[in-house]
């Protein structure tokens, strides 16, 4: 969740969510602080579809413009284009090759499906 009361920033993750997942959920509240401050200043924002992005479909992503613009925050500042670059060595990855993606996951400590929708809006 996230929420500014009287000024003050508040973002809320859940402790029982992989210390992966977590972090991901952190950036995303993150990008509301950081782009939708008069909206989360009226009312707590509530995210319980973040989930979506650690399912295996890429295709399975936010549909609302606010949800959609906190993944792409998200996942830029937690896999930055210029460290990904640098891991793939001026190469690139085939989106299929699991182990590849894996590692890459574990690099920079997301879940594979974040790291799947990174390279996928690369
Ligand atoms: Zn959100």
């Amino acid at each position: 969740m996230a929420y500014i009361k009287d000024g003050v920033g508040i973002i809320g993750v859940n402790a029982l969510h992989h210390p992966n997942r977590q972090r991901f959920s952190a950036a995303h509240e993150l990008a509301h602080h950081m782009l939708h401050a008069p909206v989360i200043s009226q009312a707590v924002h509530v995210d319980k579809g973040i989930r979506v992005l650690f399912r295996n479909d890429v295709s399975a992503l936010g549909t609302e413009p606010m949800e959609i613009e906190a993944n792409a925050f998200a996942s830029e500042l937690l896999i930055p284009g210029d460290l990904l670059a640098a891991a793939l060595e001026g190469g690139g990855v085939d989106l299929e090759d699991e182990a590849a993606i894996e590692a890459l996951a574990r690099r920079f400590r997301v879940s594979p499906a974040a790291m799947r929708f990174r390279l996928t809006r690369w």
